[in-house]
């Protein structure tokens, strides 16, 4: 490892392949494409092994060489290593062979994926000397920066759309970060975030931070790998807001071939979408390489960006891969998170609805054909969008502390019980 940068290379322009340092920065001044953290990979060879990785504590940082910090990480240390759970109840109600759970929905600290783009980009903030870090979110993002920020002891500004669930709003005032609410959807929160970046030098998770902020998802696609028994899954569907993490599962996968981790194999990524906001699910419906942005209306709030930073190259992954884009209503994303919660007693939140209803289309369309298998990225926990299936779940049946009183409802439901 050399001393400054661990295995990291540079930051790399994704368009124009100029190399920039390794500070807080995330476009190129050249051409103002994206930065993308750059790694020596024959470094990295020589050091990770799978007998290495077994040989780790079961967290996101088992696979460090390949996230973009210099030292050991210093915040987030328990992050990852979430279950991957064989769903057979789920694959029988879906129609497929076999099926599993990724289930960031208890993920660590925050319930949510987050936490592991957090942990790195929060880590990194500190590597470069940052006292103020803080994120333009849709709800996730803010919860687990402010709770990460909390145990770090660093300040937290997050950055909010005013209307957001009550568990997410909670989740971030609780461990004392400054909460901003913004009256606007996410993509005018993100606008005034890349100006108050720009003018107060904080450490910007998803804006300046970026770079070493997304690489973060890629430990999500590792596990997968790792936990299926180090092989890459036929098929993988995750859920789309900016399109982040869909590119970044399938980077994970790349590098885990290219370093003999995996054995080669062809495998295909396909993205999610709330049909109140589906940009990016539209466009590889319709065979285009651009999306159109839109103004996002659904109860998917964390998957709510009308224009999605990384749409174009979500659409370049699905595309390279032969997978598929879908999108799905409201109601069937409720659907969605009662056939979770009903067949494997996982409460997902409103993202969870939406990938497990397009899964259910996908399957349908034969475009995941039934003798396969799939890996569901299940990011995020129902206990934080409660309002979503409020009224939508059937409802308690009160009684007085009385056996005739059970006994009237049990004369309903079981009259042979009661009879005796
Ligand atoms: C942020 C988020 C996503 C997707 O994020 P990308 O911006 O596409 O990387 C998915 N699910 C949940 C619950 C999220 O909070
Ligand atoms: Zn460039």
């Amino acid at each position: 490892m050399s001393d400054k940068q661990g295995f990291m290379k540079a930051l790399k322009c994704r368009e124009c392949g100029r190399e920039v340092p390794l500070t807080a920065t995330h476009v190129c001044e050249f051409d103002f494409g994206p930065l993308e953290v750059a790694y020596d990979y024959e470094l990295i060879k020589k050091s990770l092994t799978r007998e290495v990785i077994c040989s780790r504590p079961q967290t996101m940082w088992r696979y460090r060489e390949l996230l973009p910090i210099a030292g050991e990480p210093t915040v987030g240390r328990q992050v990852g290593y979430t279950p991957l759970v064989k769903a057979d109840r789920l694959a029988k109600a879906l129609g497929i062979r076999e099926l599993w759970v990724k289930n960031d929905a208890v993920n660590y600290p925050t319930l949510s994926f987050k936490d592991r783009v957090v942990s790195v980009a929060l880590s990194r903030s500190v590597e470069l000397g940052f006292k103020t870090v803080a994120c333009a979110s849709t709800g996730n993002l803010a919860n687990s920066v402010a709770a990460n920020a909390a145990a770090a002891g660093l300040d937290a500004y997050v950055f909010i759309p005013s209307d957001l669930e009550l568990g997410k709003v909670v989740n971030s005032l609780v461990y004392g970060a400054n909460v901003i609410s913004i009256k606007g959807h996410y993509d005018e929160v993100n606008r005034l975030c890349a100006e108050i970046a720009g003018k107060y030098g904080w450490a910007f998770v998803n804006v300046n931070m970026r770079p070493y902020y997304a690489e973060g998802s890629k430990s999500m696609g590792f596990e997968i790998a790792e936990q299926s028994g180090w092989r890459v899954p036929e098929h993988t569907v995750v859920p789309m807001a900016s399109g982040s993490l869909l590119t970044k599962i399938h980077k994970a996968y790349q590098e885990f071939t290219k370093l003999g981790l995996v054995p080669e194999s062809k495998w295909k990524v396909h993205g999610a979408q709330a049909t109140g906001c589906s940009p990016i699910s539209v466009a590889q419906k319709a065979g285009l390489d651009f999306f159109k942005p839109v103004k996002p209306n659904t109860i998917a709030k964390s998957l709510a960006i009308g224009t999605p930073a990384d749409g174009f190259y979500a659409l370049k992954v699905m595309k390279e891969t032969g997978g598929h884009g879908d999108d799905v209503s409201d109601d069937e994303i409720r659907d969605g998170i009662r056939l979770l919660a009903e067949n494997e007693g996982i409460f997902a939140e409103t993202a969870g609805g939406v990938t497990v209803g397009v899964a259910k289309k996908l399957i349908a369309s034969g475009k995941i054909p039934a003798g396969s298998s799939a890996v569901l990225c299940i990011t995020g926990n129902g206990l934080k969008t409660l309002e979503a299936m409020t009224g939508h779940v059937g409802s308690t049946r009160e009684i007085r502390p009385s056996l005739r009183e059970f006994e009237a409802v049990m004369a309903q439901d079981k009259p042979e019980l009661v009879a005796r």
